[in-house]
């Protein structure tokens, strides 16, 4: 079972990270928002465990971001607002529970066992179009049995469309889960990593994959 960790207290963060490790959890860490999105959006994770307050990018928009790019993980939220509103907030935004800090680390502990259970296990660590097999708990593509060497960004979008394969994914929808940022109109920096991406998932085999839908975006489908 692998957790992700967003909180950016150092002290907070070694000993919840500890406490999970012992518990026999596999345990990653962000300690601000953005890397916590990047992380969360690149591989699987069975939970998070999301701070609110962090720098670069609060808990509310990292979560919003997650659940956008289809990703239904649970999230337990750590806020140290004790508010209603907060917490509806949160919860609104598709977290699972919540801990208000300071709280006993095995109530930490209760809760997230209570989450893992009642998780669907709907993790697609494994996704599979015709040939290629898309392994995003290993952040490895291999298609034909041969392995792609694919830089991170080329990975973060094809397991984007992996998630919506078959469905054609818009260019401004690419560039908020890839490069985080808003879609300026004028970019065509979409267009250069999936020519790159190409390169190594379709140019070496006869069946295309990555499709250009003029004028909307691309879907990965096998025709
Ligand atoms: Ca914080």
């Amino acid at each position: 079972m692998a957790i992700l960790l967003i909180e950016d207290e150092p002290k907070t963060i070694t000993f919840l990270a500890k406490g999970l490790r012992e518990a026999g959890f596999e345990v990653e860490t962000a300690t601000d928002g953005e890397a916590g999105s990047d992380l969360a959006r690149s591989r699987q994770f069975d939970l998070l465990i999301l701070d609110v307050m962090l720098p670069k990018r609060d808990g509310w928009s990292l979560l919003e971001e997650v659940r956008d790019a289809g990703i239904r993980t649970p999230v337990l939220f750590l806020t140290a607002r004790d508010s209603v509103r907060d917490r509806v907030k949160g919860l609104e935004l598709g977290a699972d529970d919540y801990l208000v800090k300071p709280f006993a680390f095995s109530e930490l502990l209760a809760r997230a066992r209570c989450l893992l259970r009642r998780s669907p296990m709907a993790r697609q660590d494994q996704m599979r179009i015709a040939d290629l097999e898309i392994d995003t708990q290993r952040n490895k593509a291999v298609r034909s049995g041969v392995a792609l060497n694919l830089t991170p960004k080329e990975f973060l979008l094809l397991a984007h469309l992996a998630r919506s394969a078959g469905e054609v994914v818009s260019r401004s929808k690419i560039v908020e889960h890839v490069w985080d940022i808003q879609f300026e109109p004028d970019t065509n920096v979409v267009d250069v990593v999936v020519r790159r991406l190409r390169a190594k998932v379709d140019d070496p085999f006869e069946i295309k994959l990555v499709h250009t839908i003029r004028g909307v975006g691309y879907a990965l489908k096998t025709g």
